[in-house]
């Protein structure tokens, strides 16, 4: 239960004066839908402005506060032109004030001709007039309002103005309660940190980089006590020790040699398996780094410890495919390997459920379908995960749920990430990194392209094609003037099947899964010579040795993202080419970034630097939602103060891992104020 003192903050904002169902919407966009939400809706700047008699006393561009008299309204000539309010200042200069849309009510209302109004916003020239366009502020001359003369600048949606929003965070301020101290105070002297009610108002009242870094830090805090807390939770569960004897591993008969890497991976989830608590580790490692034989090697050891295996994949395709590799794979073990669908129905399916029944299948692979309510297994001892980052910690902990005696498990993840961000996503997971590429894979030839020379690489594609090998074509989501997502793959597929025919199958995200899927199967089986793509080509789903790799707009995408896609080839002996195709406009990041995917193949070099890039130019909105599971500290803040949440995280639990201190207190209310309460909930009387 969430602590009471916090009920003020988590109530709804409609409980602040003046808002109504109208101001609802437009705080909603802005994620404000609580009174704490508003608390932490900060202002982007400040603006100063200044004061100034008349107008020859101000320059364009400037923020400036006047008293002007109304002259005239203009309303436009058609309804989408401005309307325009004169006025002018008390040396006689002119001053079009100009609104568009609706705002024109308000101008209609608020200013009279014949009056005057002290009105603040910024000056601009439009043609040979001055003019100022939405004006900040429109008062009476008497209004005390504008005695300030540095102003909060907040974003803002439609419906909402600046004063308002003022008035809504000034409010949430009021009713901030008095808190506990949940920073350890050397920490807090030591970086000169406010409290926290103090370091809230500083960010509302003028631009305060110590009480901004200690708001992050809180949220840093908060996630990684909590994936602390999980992880305790999960070493005090009794699951079941899996201590294989070798017997089956022994009779492998792999045509290659296991890189020192995969051994070291085999061998630490060989050391969880052996341990009562559950393992919770997860196995990172480039498109092509061979998991599949690490899974391999963990499913083996559970089943000669006398327990099933089960291998969870994000979609039927690659469920399919990792249920035939290993099959051959574990063919001369005599393992009985199954898959399970959704898509299996009738007496198949039912033949299956009683093999996981009654124990005869030892192997299960396949999609969700596995952990339906009707899957009962006699002794299922390991889970293994493909391509965990599609589910958040919550699910995972859901998951783990499943049993009495929660089943150990192995997640798999192909996307490159920086440490920091394994820390804060996978913080509650035990990490094996799979950082050396099997033996014998050629680099892949990458070069940059600029867009002029499509017909070329079009040209490029029909030889490559011609000589019967087979090509990816990727191309980024774009938004049409709706906001609407929409693969400019379409348009791209299009033209390419102009000039390959069937040769040509399209794939994105918003066809019909089983259109996706068959489209997918023609060019996996190699009757199809050309995949036009977006993101969603399926990780890790194999083809034919594919040797060329096009990505259009190729700046649109993460490096991530990039390098990901890229990996699709350069798998087998054979030389592969991967051209980024580049749009316009690029800057300077945008060149760095492809810069970099030419220099390296390295995934977590890339994801380091790409961080690096990116957190320096986090201004300029590179930021990619989804990348953190933060609201409040941005990634530069992230890497600067991860390091210490996570040591002061673990710092806290050795001291007090019931939170029942006085200091466990405090934290206690953090976790709920940054709703990681999943962390709680492990606790006595949480
Ligand atoms: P991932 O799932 O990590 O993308 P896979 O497990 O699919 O990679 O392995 C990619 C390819 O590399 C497969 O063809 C696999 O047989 C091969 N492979 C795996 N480990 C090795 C190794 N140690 N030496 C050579 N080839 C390997
Ligand atoms: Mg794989």
């Amino acid at each position: 239960m969430r602590p009471e003192i916090l009920n003020p903050l988590f109530a709804e904002v409609d409980t602040l004066d003046g808002v109504g169902p109208k101001l609802k919407k437009p705080l909603e966009k802005l994620h404000c839908t609580r009174v704490r939400d508003v608390a932490y809706h900060w202002p982007d700047r400040f603006v100063t402005r200044r004061p100034v008699d008349n107008l020859d006393e101000a320059s364009e561009g400037e923020q400036i506060i006047i008293a002007l008299t109304v002259t005239e309204h203009r309303s436009g000539a058609s309804r989408r032109a401005p309307y325009r309010v004169l006025a002018t200042d008390s040396a006689g200069n002119v001053l079009a004030l100009t609104f568009f849309g609706r705002a024109s009510y308000t101008a209609k209302k608020e200013l009279p001709v014949g009056e005057t109004r002290r009105v603040a916003g910024k000056l601009e020239r439009y043609g040979d007039m001055l003019q100022m366009v939405h004006p900040d502020h429109v008062l009476k001359v008497d209004d005390p309002a504008l005695g300030q003369m540095r102003e909060p600048v907040y974003s803002l949606a439609e419906g909402l103005t600046q004063p308002r929003m003022a008035s809504l965070a000034a409010q949430a301020l009021d009713k901030l309660p008095a808190l506990p101290e949940w920073i350890e105070p050397g920490m807090l002297a030591r970086e000169k940190w406010p409290a926290w009610p103090d370091a809230l108002r500083s960010v509302h009242a003028r631009d305060d980089e110590r009480a901004k870094d200690r708001l992050a830090y809180d949220e840093l805090l908060a996630n990684q006590l909590a994936m602390q807390l999980v992880r305790a939770d999960n070493r005090r569960k009794r699951g079941r020790a899996l201590a294989g004897d070798g017997s089956l591993r022994g009779k492998l008969q792999l045509p290659f040699p296991l890189t020192g890497a995969q051994e070291r991976s085999i061998r630490e989830i060989e050391g969880d398996l052996q341990q009562d608590a559950p393992m919770l580790r997860l196995l990172q490692g480039d498109v092509g780094a061979g998991k599949t034989v690490v899974a391999l090697h963990a499913m083996l050891i559970a089943v000669e410890a006398g327990a099933q295996a089960a291998l969870l994949a994000p979609t039927e395709l690659l469920a399919r495919q990792h249920f035939e590799t290993l099959r051959e794979m574990a063919r001369p073990t005599g393992v009985e390997v199954a898959l399970l669908t959704g898509r299996d129905k009738g007496r198949a399916r039912e033949s299956i459920l009683m093999g996981l029944m009654d124990g005869s299948i030892q192997i299960v692979v396949g999609t969700h379908a596995i952990f339906q309510e009707a899957v009962q297994y006699r002794d299922l001892g390991l889970v293994v995960v493909d391509e965990q980052h599609r589910f958040g910690v919550s699910q995972r902990l859901q998951m783990a749920r499943k049993g009495k005696r929660p089943p150990h498990t192995l997640s798999m993840t192909a996307t490159p990430i920086p440490r920091t961000l394994t820390l804060a996503n996978y913080g509650e997971m035990e990490v094996s990194r799979l950082d050396e590429l099997p033996p014998g894979r050629q680099a892949i030839d990458t070069r940059v392209v600029g867009m002029e020379r499509l017909p070329d690489v079009v040209d490029a594609v029909g030889r490559h094609l011609a000589s019967g090998q087979q090509a990816y074509w990727v191309c980024p989501l774009v938004r049409d003037e709706d906001g609407m997502e929409k693969p400019a793959a379409e348009q791209r597929y299009a033209a390419l099947k102009a000039r390959f025919d069937d040769d040509v199958v399209l794939v994105h995200g918003q066809l019909d899964p089983e259109l996706k899927d068959a489209a997918m199967a023609r060019f996996a089986s190699g009757e199809a010579k050309l995949l036009v793509a977006t993101t969603v080509i399926e990780v890790g789903v194999d083809v034919p040795a594919s040797t060329l790799i096009v990505i259009e707009q190729a700046e649109k995408f993460g490096l991530a993202q990039l390098h990901q896609l890229r990996g699709r080839v350069g798998r087998g002996s054979e030389k592969s080419t991967c051209l980024l195709l580049r749009g316009e406009q690029l800057s300077e990041t945008g060149r760095k970034r492809l810069a970099l995917m030419r220099e390296t193949q390295d995934g977590f070099r890339i994801a380091e630097e790409d961080l690096e890039l990116r957190g320096g130019g986090e201004l300029l909105g590179t930021r990619q939602s989804g990348d953190t599971p933060f609201r409040i500290a941005t990634l530069e803040q992230m890497q600067r103060l991860m390091d210490p949440a996570t040591a002061d995280a673990k710092l806290l639990m050795d001291r007090d891992a019931g939170l029942e201190g006085e200091r466990g207190e405090a934290a206690r209310i953090l976790l709920y104020l940054h709703e990681r309460d999943m962390g709680v909930r492990t606790l006595r009387g949480g």
